[in-house]
């Protein structure tokens, strides 16, 4: 049952029929947690607690810094060097005060992301480096837990959806052992994050209500100067050291 406030907050929502008060509910009992909290996890972390999703557990290492501001919305020019785990939690606090948030101040590796991904319905890919994407791939693999990625690189942007078992996974795109240069400085449009956290975020609401992802075995790209969109298909690599039948997991 939702409450009479409840049901004011997310009226615009209950009145859609695939999501409705069975769909709400859905939304309240989930666990989601959010890896990294820039440009992408700002926007799809922002949207997920305003839906009404039960739980956020929101992950990042970093603190706020200046040139994070033309994109990572969560946070304010008064924020500047606290801990980006810290100001996003306040701010999705104030927006939704029944959203419980879990904010966690680590760098997530293999040693913990394993613990931290217990009990989680879904992991949003939010980071911006290949090692800890590979990570992320690995616990959503082991555990289980639907996967769901996001990029951005100067204008343009990528996402998809990764189901254990069920479709490709990330290392299936991007071999594990290509971790790519160290990380240097990667331009960023800011709506483009706007745009790909957007889609992270529908993604996540359509699994969490039982629906099989849009970007499942699909890669969307997103051309921000021109503004298009394609979708193109992906499918398992049989040779996968992490999905493939001579796969860790
Ligand atoms: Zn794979």
């Amino acid at each position: 049952m939702l409450t009479e406030e409840q049901r004011v907050r997310y009226s615009r929502q209950l009145a859609i029929p695939d999501i409705g008060v069975e769909g709400q509910i859905l939304l309240g009992k989930s666990r989601v947690m959010v890896v990294g909290l820039g440009g992408l996890g700002s926007i799809s972390s922002y949207y997920l607690a305003a839906a009404g999703a039960g739980s956020l557990r929101i992950v990042d290492n970093d603190t706020v810094a200046l040139d994070n501001l033309n994109r990572q919305l969560l946070h304010s020019t008064p924020d500047l060097r606290r801990p980006k785990a810290d100001s996003a939690a306040e701010k999705l606090r104030r927006l939704n005060p029944e959203c419980r948030i879990e904010p966690i101040r680590a760098l997530i590796g293999q040693d913990n992301g394993f613990d931290l991904a217990e009990g989680c319905d879904l992991i949003i890919d939010a980071t911006d480096n290949l090692a800890t994407r590979h990570v992320l791939n690995r616990i959503s693999l082991a555990r289980r837990i639907p996967l769901v990625y996001g990029g951005i690189s100067g204008w343009n942007g990528t996402a998809s959806t990764f189901v254990p078992g069920e479709t490709c996974c990330f290392a299936c795109l991007v071999r594990s052992e290509d971790l790519g240069t160290p990380k240097t400085v990667i331009p960023a449009f800011g709506p483009a994050a706007g745009v790909i956290g957007s889609i992270q975020s529908t993604e996540a609401v359509r699994i969490l209500l039982g629906m099989r992802p849009s970007l499942a075995n699909r890669l969307l790209k997103f051309q921000g100067n021109g503004l298009r969109f394609r979708v193109v298909h992906v499918g398992k690599d049989p040779d996968c050291t992490r999905c493939g039948p001579s796969g860790g997991e």
